[in-house]
Parts: C-alpha cells; structure tokens; sequence
C-alpha cells in the first residue's frame, strides 16, 4: 500500500474534495475546483490558521486587503522589475521550459549537489546548459532558444479603456497588502511594536510549469503574516515564529518525518533577507516547499517610504527613539497545506487479511476533516429520529447523512472522507411500542480510526463529541 498521487487525486476527484477546473468545456490548465468537502476542509485549513495566529495569539491582528493594488505598490516591491521566471525553449519540439528547472532537473538526474540554481543569472544558466549538454525532457536534443524573462503576475485593466495608464496587477502575494495598511493598523489597533499582521486571501501567479495537482496553481491562496519588530529583536522573533509555525503543523498531525525544516546558507538568501527557512514536505512527487519563513529586514517598508513619500517609520515612546521596524514573515499556501494535510491523512489499512479487506482512511484532524459527524439511521425507517439528531448536531458541526447501503459501506465511506465519528441510530433507539419495546433513547458512536463502537445516551452525545472533537 502506497500513497500515490494517482490515488489521492482520484479521491479528491471522486469524493468531490478536488474537481478539475472547467471540466465540462474540456477544462482549464491545471486549474482546480473545491467541491463541496474540499470548500470544508480548506476553510477548516484557514480557519485553524486565523485561529492559531490571530485568536490564540497575543501579537497578531488580521486584514482582509484589496486583490488590485495601486500599480506603484509592485514596483515598489520589486515584482514589476524582478519576479521573472527564466523561460528557455527547445528549438526542434517547441516545448518550453523553465530553465532554472531544466538545470536543477539534470542535476538531481546526474546527482550533482553543490550547484546554487537559485543564486544563478540568466546567463549563468545558458553557460551552463551549454557546457553540460543539458537536453530538452520533450525531445531530448540540445537545441534551444535563447533565455527570456517572463514576469509572472497577471496584467489586467481597470476602467472601460485598455491603456497602460489604466493597467493593473493582480496581486502575486498577499504580503503587500499588509505593508501598505502598517500605519492605519498600527494607529487604529494602538498596537506597540511587536505586533503582526495576519491576511488570508487570493494570489495569483502565471506560473510557466504549474502542476502536480493543487501543489502548484495559477490561482491559488496564501496565509501570510507580517510581524513588525524592533531591529535588532529580529532573530529572536525569527526563532520565535519558526517554532510557532511547527508547532501548528505538529498540532494537526504533520509528521515530522514528512517534515524537514531547511534553513538558507548564506549564498541562498535573497539579498534583503538575514535568515530564511524553508519547510518542506515529503510530498509523494518529491520534496516541496510548504511554508516560507523569512526575516526580510526593513526591506519592504523602506521600498514603500521611497515610493510613496509617506513615513512609515515607527516611533517608540519608551525609547523615545524613531525606527523603521524590521519585519519576519511566514508565507504558506492554503492549497499546498491542504495538499500536504490530504497526503498526510492517506492511508489503506489492511483489515482483514485472509479476505484481503482493506479500507481507505483519511486519518484527517478532527480539525481539519470536512464533516466532524455523519448520521447513519440502520434502516430508512429511522430517517425521522436520525434527521433530528443532525438537526441538533448540526448547531454545532459539519454533520453528513446517509441511509443508503449496508451500514458496513456508510462506515466505508465515512472512513474515505476522513469523517472522525459515526452516530447510528437503530431499531433500539427508538423502540416499538406495538411490540412493546421501550426505546432506549440511545445511538452507537463509531471512531473511524478505532473503528471501536460505544452506545450512549442521546442526551450525552453533544458534550461526548465536543470532547473528542476539540481544537
Ligand atoms: P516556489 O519556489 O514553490 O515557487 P516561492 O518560493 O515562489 O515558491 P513564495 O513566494 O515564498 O513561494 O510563496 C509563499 C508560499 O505560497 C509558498 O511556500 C507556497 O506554499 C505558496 N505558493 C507559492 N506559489 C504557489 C503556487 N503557484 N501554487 C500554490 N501555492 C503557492
């Protein structure tokens, strides 16, 4: 038993957590859907994270910015001029290709290690595609363009006219919407420095080679927080939020063997940044990047002061001192943590192996699975009794409802969809008072990982699942 991306995409496709985007007029490039249990679990995903980051935290406050910016915003970012994807193409069989990718590819081909790609200029790479005979995956000839940069943010206009003057982007990150509001957040909250702020929200990116199901989308979501602190506190904060963001991870039953945490040497930092960590994930196609931390300096804040005119220095009363705060940043996808939580959950459990029985799991977090509860009525003539008790659990939870099929099958596909609790309701619960069977007025809770089964009172059942279901 293996976890196979061909499986998981299968379940996501076949359970209504993932569809393929547009399917119906033959679809859209690697864009995706989120049916009716992927809308749960990845609402579930940013919930988890407001909570922990701005709820359960002392520092933090949340933004809901604007998609279109200001188009100075993004040169003052640095992303009209730099966030460029080297684009190389193969001259014979016209594919194209990233070439920072095409020469990382060859060196995990070829088990080279000590070659920066990230740190490499265009020319760089040509040099050393030439120099190493790198050939195109497509063909496998060596015959390419020369490299062109290619500036991944979407371009749009606003307004009813199509001139430059009305052009706008939309955003690549969330990030930038956060240092643009620091002076009225920090004025409107009365925060002191520290303080962070927390956004979650769209972001779009025309990637050159997107794939691998939701790991990498064009359109996708970041839950990002800017935390604002006095230069020279950045390490430890940096340390502080390092930890914090593992500890999150480690709270929803990330393992820390599908987990590595890769720090940036100092040949690999961006030039404005003084510490960087990279989490990773041990996704079935390889390693990739979860979360992004970084201390990005004054950077950000210094470019905008430029740009606009506008002060945003802090002053500190106590210190009776004016500073420009340094900010940390950890930047994560709500798609790519919603990836790595389904991997994470996938498991075939053999059950019976004389009868090669084997069920599939989705070990979710109560936290994290798309319903918390599914009610099973053991015959339709139950619905009534049954219906009332989703009603009731439903205040609550996210309750399923299925009375069709041997009630072995529901459990079945319960399991597949990661719902943690099965309440069943049988002839018992409800008695019969022409045979003279009193009802019990209980119902039998099944764990899905368990599959251990307890009858209890109805009355006890709210209190019981709030236990077991806390975050
Ligand atoms: P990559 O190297 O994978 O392109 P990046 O270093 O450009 O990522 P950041 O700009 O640091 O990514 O973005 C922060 C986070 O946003 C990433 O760690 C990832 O979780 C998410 N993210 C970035 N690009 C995408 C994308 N195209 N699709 C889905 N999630 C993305």
């Amino acid at each position: 038993q293996q976890k196979t991306m061909e499986k998981i995409v299968a379940l996501c496709k076949g359970r209504g957590f993932v569809f393929p985007g547009s399917e119906i007029y033959g679809g859209l490039a690697n864009s995706w859907d989120y049916g009716p249990l992927g809308v749960e679990m990845k609402n579930n995903v940013k919930r988890a994270w407001m909570k922990k980051f701005v709820q359960e935290n002392r520092y933090n406050v949340g933004l809901d910015s604007a998609i279109l910016m200001n188009s100075e915003v993004w040169k003052a970012s640095g992303h009209v001029a730099t966030f460029n994807d080297p684009l190389i193409d193969c001259k014979a069989c016209k594919m194209r290709h990233r070439a920072d990718k095409l020469v990382e590819d060859f060196n995990a081909e070829n088990n080279i290690t000590d070659v920066n790609v990230e740190s490499m200029t265009s020319e760089d790479l040509v040099n050393y595609i030439n120099e190493k005979g790198v050939v195109c995956s497509g063909c496998g000839k060596h015959d390419f363009t020369d490299i062109r940069k290619f500036n991944l943010m979407f371009k749009t206009h606003q307004g009813v006219t199509e001139e430059s003057s009305n052009e706008v982007y939309l955003r690549p990150e969330t990030a930038q919407g956060i240092f643009v509001n620091f002076p009225a957040i920090q004025r409107t909250t009365r925060r002191k420095i520290p303080f962070g702020v927390c956004q979650v929200g769209k972001s779009f990116r025309n990637e050159i080679t997107p794939g691998n199901f939701i790991f990498r989308i064009r359109e996708f979501e970041q839950m990002e927080l800017e935390f604002f602190c006095e230069p020279g506190t950045d390490l430890e904060w940096f340390a502080y939020w390092r930890a914090y963001c593992h500890d999150w991870l480690k709270g929803l039953n990330v393992s820390d063997e599908n987990l590595r945490l890769r720090d940036h040497d100092a040949e690999e930092l961006s030039f404005y940044s003084k510490a960087t960590t990279d989490f990773e994930y041990r996704f079935p196609f390889g390693w990739g990047e979860l979360w992004g931390i970084a201390d990005r300096t004054d950077y950000d804040l210094t470019q905008h002061m430029e740009h606009s005119g506008k002060d945003l220095s802090y002053f500190d009363q106590e210190k009776n001192q004016r500073y420009t705060p340094y900010v940390i940043e950890p930047s994560l996808g709500a798609d790519r943590m919603t990836l790595a939580l389904l991997v994470e959950a996938y498991d075939e459990e053999v059950v019976d192996e004389a009868k090669n029985d084997v069920r599939t799991v989705m070990r979710f977090h109560p936290a994290i699975a798309p319903f918390k509860v599914a009610v099973l009525p053991l015959s339709k003539k139950l619905g009534e009794k049954a219906m009332e008790i989703q009603d009731m659990l439903s205040k609550d939870w996210m309750v399923d409802y299925d009375e069709t099929g041997s009630i072995g099958k529901r459990y079945r596909r319960e399991d597949e969809i990661g719902t943690p609790y099965c309440v069943t309701v049988d002839f018992q619960t409800v008695g019969n008072e022409e045979k003279g069977e009193v009802a019990d007025h209980c119902v039998t809770v099944r764990d899905r990982d368990t599959m251990e089964q307890v009858r209890m009172p109805i009355s006890e059942l709210r209190s019981y699942l709030a236990e077991k279901l806390a975050y």
